[in-house]
C-alpha cells in the first residue's frame, strides 16, 4: 500500500474533482484516483462514499453495469459479454447459448452439476429506447433499471449471498438470463434445449417484490379487410375495405370473453387501424392488430372471437404469440401476492417445474421514459429472492408431510432432526 500525505490528497485529486465539477474538492471518480495514485492505492472508504456511493455496494454496482451497457432486444451482444464474464470472475461455471448470430443466454452453476434443483431467471433485453443511468440518493433511472436488470442484478447477489453463507452448494442453484423477452421470448424458448430439467424456477420480472399468483395469457390478431377502388363519387362502382373493418372492430370490442375468478376480466386492444388511400378513393384495404389479455380459457377464447366475425367480409390472422393466462406457485408464508396482466418468459420454458414469478420494481414505471427502480426495493428483492430460492428447495409447508412419512416407515421411531429434514429436496 502506498502511504500518501493528506496534505497532498486534495492536490491530487484535483483533476478529478474539476472534471466532475464536484464541489468541496470531493474527488468525482474512484477509478481516476486509483489510476492516479497506483492500482495498489487503497482508497480510503469515506472518500469512495463521497466520490461514488453506487460502487461500495457489489448490488448497486452490479446493476449500474448492467443499465450502462445498451441490451435493447436484438442488441443483447455486449450485455451478454459483461455478465458472462462477472459470473465466470464470480466461480461460476458459465455457458453461452447462442440464440442467434451474436445474441447469446448466459448458463451458470457451480461446479460441474448443470442439472440443479431451482432455476433463477431473468431477461438482459429491454425495450427501446436506451436511457441513460442515472442514480439520486434513492432512486435509480434508466433503461432497464426496473424491467429486468433490477430483477438480475437482485437475483445474482442473492444467489452469491447464499452461497458466501454455506446455505446452497453445487447442485442446488443455476442461473440462466436470456435475451429477446421483450419480443418473441425467442431466448427463453431456445434454453428448452439447454437439457437439464428443474424442480423449481424463480422467474425475475418487476411484481412490486410481490409474489405473483399469475398473469394473463396473450391472442394476437390481425383483422384484414379487402375491398375495391373507386371513385369517391360513384360508390357503388368500388367495394369500401374500411367501412367491413369498422363494422368488424366494433363487434370485436364488443365480444363477451371467458373470464377467470384468479385472473378477473379479459381485455382487449385494438392498437392499430390502418386503411385506405385518400379521401376522395374508396378504400381498397384496411386492417387493424388487435391485443386480447386473456384471463380464460385460451380455446374458448379462439371460438368467441371466430364466431364474432363469422359471416363478415374480413380476415383474422393469428400471429405468433399466443398461449392462455399462467398461473404461478405462490403458496409462501409472508409474501404479499399480486396479479399481474403482462406477459412473461413463464410460459416459454416448457417443464413441470414450480414456478415462482417475482421481482423489484412496478410494471407501471417498466417501459416507460422515466424508468426508474427504488434502491431500496433492489436491496428488499435480494432478501426476497433469498427466501424464494430457500422455500424452492426446502418447503417449510411440506416439513410436516415428511416427518410424517418418515415416522410411518420407521419401525422404531427416530427424532427427526431440523438438519435431516432441510436436507430433503424431493418435490
Ligand atoms: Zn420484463
Amino acid at each position: 500500500m502506498k502511504l500518501i500525505d493528506p496534505a497532498s490528497l486534495g492536490f491530487l485529486l484535483l483533476p478529478f474533482t474539476q472534471a466532475l465539477q464536484l464541489p468541496f474538492g470531493i474527488p468525482g471518480s474512484v477509478q481516476g484516483i486509483r489510476s492516479t495514485l497506483g492500482a495498489s492505492f487503497k482508497v480510503p472508504e469515506f472518500i469512495k462514499k463521497f466520490a461514488d456511493p453506487i460502487s461500495t455496494s457489489p448490488l448497486y454496482s452490479l446493476h449500474r453495469s448492467l443499465i450502462e451497457i445498451p441490451s435493447v432486444t436484438g442488441n443483447e451482444k455486449g450485455v451478454g459479454e459483461w455478465l458472462a464474464a462477472y459470473l465466470m470472475g464470480k466461480n461460476f461455471t458459465v455457458e453461452t447459448q447462442a440464440v442467434s448470430e451474436d445474441r447469446v443466454n448466459i448458463f451458470a452453476y457451480l461446479g460441474k452439476n448443470r442439472t440443479t434443483h431451482t432455476l433463477v431467471t431473468s431477461h438482459i433485453d429491454t425495450v427501446p429506447p436506451f436511457i441513460p443511468y442515472k442514480a439520486t440518493s434513492n432512486t435509480i433511472y434508466g433503461r432497464g433499471s426496473n424491467d429486468a436488470k433490477g430483477s438480475v442484478a437482485s437475483q445474482i447477489i442473492a444467489v452469491e449471498e447464499l452461497i458466501t453463507e454455506e446455505v446452497i452448494s453445487e447442485g442446488d442453484v443455476s442461473l440462466l438470463f436470456v435475451v429477446g423477452e421483450e419480443t418473441l421470448g425467442d431466448g427463453m424458448k431456445t434454453a428448452n434445449s439447454l437439457g437439464p430439467k428443474w424442480r423449481a424456477v424463480i422467474f425475475g420480472e418487476p411484481t412490486e417484490n410481490k409474489l405473483a399468483v399469475g398473469h394473463k395469457g396473450i391472442v394476437m390478431f390481425d383483422v384484414i379487410a379487402k375491398g375495391k377502388a373507386s371513385h369517391s363519387g360513384y360508390p357503388q362502382l368500388g367495394v369500401n375495405a374500411n367501412s367491413h373493418l369498422i363494422e368488424a372492430l366494433y363487434k370485436i370490442e364488443h365480444m363477451i370473453l371467458p373470464k377467470s375468478d384468479l385472473l378477473g376480466e379479459s381485455t382487449i386492444n385494438i392498437g392499430l387501424i390502418q386503411g385506405g388511400v385518400a379521401a376522395n378513393i374508396v378504400s381498397p384495404y384496411a386492417s387493424a392488430s388487435v391485443l386480447i389479455r386473456l384471463a380464460g380459457d385460451l380455446d374458448e377464447t379462439l371460438e368467441v372471437i371466430k364466431k364474432t366475425v363469422h359471416g363478415l367480409p374480413v380476415e383474422l390472422k393469428f400471429l405468433g404469440v399466443t398461449y392462455g393466462p399462467q398461473e404461478t406457485d405462490h403458496d409462501v408464508e409472508n409474501f404479499e401476492t399480486i396479479i399481474c396482466s403482462y406477459g412473461t418468459d413463464v410460459p416459454n420454458l416448457h417443464g413441470d417445474h414450480k414456478r415462482y414469478l417475482y421481482g423489484p420494481g412496478s410494471i407501471f414505471t417498466a417501459h416507460s421514459g422515466n424508468e426508474y427502480i427504488l434502491k431500496s426495493d433492489l436491496t428488499e428483492a435480494v432478501a426476497g429472492y433469498k427466501r424464494l430460492i430457500k422455500e424452492s428447495l426446502w418447503p417449510t409447508k411440506r416439513v410436516p408431510a415428511i416427518v410424517d412419512k418418515v415416522i410411518k416407515e420407521e419401525t422404531v421411531i427416530a427424532p427427526v432432526s431440523r438438519s435431516a429434514i432441510v436436507g430433503d429436496k424431493s418435490s
